[in-house]
């Protein structure tokens, strides 16, 4: 008797193991100063409820068994289709008053990866990353080249004028007439997305409209794997936002993963320890970071970033400040 009633909770616990994979997502939606006097309740609610709207489509696609890719691709559409972020729909404007958007992705059982960079016609930048990634023999596509990519492979162009937003464009202004490269405040909303899905593999990407007030043709971490996003299923999936040009420099995304591979940190610590790196050069910025046991990281060292997380323990969390 206590043998039959010992083999059915060993049955069951197999089985709910099995039903319940694990699986977890974590999103950024820019890292920057913000004030909590400055930015009132409307708008927090306003990020909040779009970052959860992100979340719960990954979610959804999750809990059917959709693979880490399709889920980074998923979430980060929402928020690119966002005029409140500063990637896709939200870009900010580069010095010559266009847009040029960056994106990557990367996938962590194959390390294959996938970026467009300087992108001005390009609905969705994330998508074409991934088509770059699947459906060409290149890691990187830039400009002109990217964007006839992107046509053959049926992605949706719009013109220049679909990523013109008032309070970007004011924000450029601003800095024209101060002429400087950048407030601290003015490009913050950068988009990105970590994911471990059930099967096991990890996923990241990331999406931006770069710099306000950046040169024409500046391309920044975002498109580039490594510095802004990286995904290996030995260690971690990352993705970066923050002044680029410092995330370049420190190799910011590898450079997390092989602490991790090398020196054996979880990656909370690897995320730390990167983030006091960057701080020590007087870079800004965050990370987002998962493992493949589903652990997870959030580090900056600015006042604020837009970010969340789901796991399917029910554990969820949306924030905004430290
Ligand atoms: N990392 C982005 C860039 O430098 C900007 C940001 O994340 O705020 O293009």
């Amino acid at each position: 008797m206590k043998k039959a009633l010992f083999i059915s909770v060993i049955i069951l616990f197999a089985f709910t193991g099995f039903s319940q994979q694990k699986y977890a997502i974590v999103i950024h939606g820019g890292a920057g100063v913000m004030s909590k006097s400055r930015m009132s309740e409307e708008i927090r609610t306003e990020y909040k409820a779009k970052l959860n709207e992100a979340l719960t489509v990954g979610e959804k696609q999750l809990k059917e068994g959709a693979n880490a890719v399709d889920v980074v691709v998923a979430v980060i559409n929402v928020l690119e289709n966002s005029p409140l972020f500063n990637a896709g729909k939200g870009a900010v404007f580069a010095h010559n008053k266009r847009n040029e958007l960056d994106a990557s992705i990367m996938e962590g059982s194959s390390l294959n990866a996938g970026a467009v960079a300087g992108v001005d016609d390009i609905k969705n930048p994330i998508t074409a990353a991934r088509e770059v990634m699947t459906n060409s023999k290149h890691v990187l596509l830039s400009g002109k080249g990217a964007s006839e990519f992107a046509k053959k492979q049926g992605l949706e162009i719009v013109s220049n004028e679909y990523f013109y937003t008032k309070s970007r464009f004011e924000s450029l202004e601003r800095l024209l007439k101060k002429e400087r490269e950048r407030t601290k405040k003015d490009n913050m909303g950068t988009v990105g997305c970590v994911v471990l899905d059930s099967h096991g593999n990890l996923a990241a990407g990331t999406s931006t409209g770069g710099m306000t007030n950046k040169r024409y043709g500046r391309i920044g971490d975002t498109p580039i794997i490594g510095a802004g996003t990286y995904a290996n299923n030995k260690t971690c999936a990352v993705s970066c936002t923050g002044h680029g040009e410092y995330y370049i420099r420190l190799g910011f995304a590898r450079d997390i993963s092989a602490m991790m591979e090398y020196k054996n940190l979880t990656v909370d610590e690897a995320c730390r320890e990167e983030i006091r790196k960057l701080t020590e050069l007087k870079g800004t910025g965050g990370v987002i970071a998962i493992d493949a046991k589903g652990n997870i990281a959030m580090e900056f060292n600015t006042s604020g970033m837009f970010r969340g997380y789901i796991k399917s323990s029910g554990e969820k969390e949306i924030a905004i400040f430290k």
